[in-house]
């Protein structure tokens, strides 16, 4: 885990929890405390960048915090910036993924055309849960023609076992902050 030793620890100290957001019983981590922070969020974007292994192609943003990551990402990186939206948002043609919730389906989507097959994309969100949403991007990506190895969360929450599912699916995860 990238943080036994909570090397990230002023990290983890900028990120609070509400309690019962949006829903009773979820512990809601809220990073927009580290965003405000202008060295903790320029140190996320660094070690997130460090963590990173050869050349990406695409930093692909899970909307909507993953954007903000994904985005600071790119220079760094040397990468573009691919967004992945709720289905309905996008303005070109698109192509989209289910994935289940605890409640129903929901539905990503990212444009057609975004990508050249055999780009190499890193995927970037804010947060891993249950990996639904997370697990549902590199299959689009997939699907799309992306070569998709890596992927950067500032947040994992390990009881959920995101991570661990996306490493089956073939991927190295990193996270600052477990
Ligand atoms: P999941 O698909 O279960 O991995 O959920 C990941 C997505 O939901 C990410 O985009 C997160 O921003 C959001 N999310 C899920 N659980 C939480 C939580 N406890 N605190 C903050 N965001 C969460």
């Amino acid at each position: 885990m990238a943080d036994t030793d909570d090397r990230n620890a002023d990290l983890r100290a900028l990120i609070r929890t509400i309690p019962d957001f949006p829903k009773p019983g979820v512990q809601f981590r809220d990073i927009t405390t580290l965003l405000l922070d202008s060295v903790g969020f320029a140190a996320a974007i660094a070690r997130m960048a460090a963590g990173t292994q050869g050349p990406v192609d695409l930093v692909a943003g899970i909307e909507a915090r993953g954007f903000i990551f994904a985005a600071a990402l790119a220079a760094p990186l040397g990468a573009g910036v691919l967004l992945i939206r709720k289905d309905g948002k996008l303005p070109g043609t698109t192509i989209a993924e289910d994935y289940a919730l605890e409640y129903g389906t929901d539905r990503i989507a990212m444009h057609a055309d975004a990508l050249v097959p055999g780009q190499r994309v890193l995927l970037v969100d804010d947060l891993i849960a249950t990996g639904g949403t997370a697990r549902a991007a590199v299959r689009l990506l997939r699907k799309a023609g992306a070569m998709v190895t890596q992927a950067q969360f500032l947040v994992d929450l390990p009881d959920l076992g995101g991570a661990d599912a996306l490493r089956a699916d073939g991927l190295a995860v990193d996270s600052l902050v477990a």
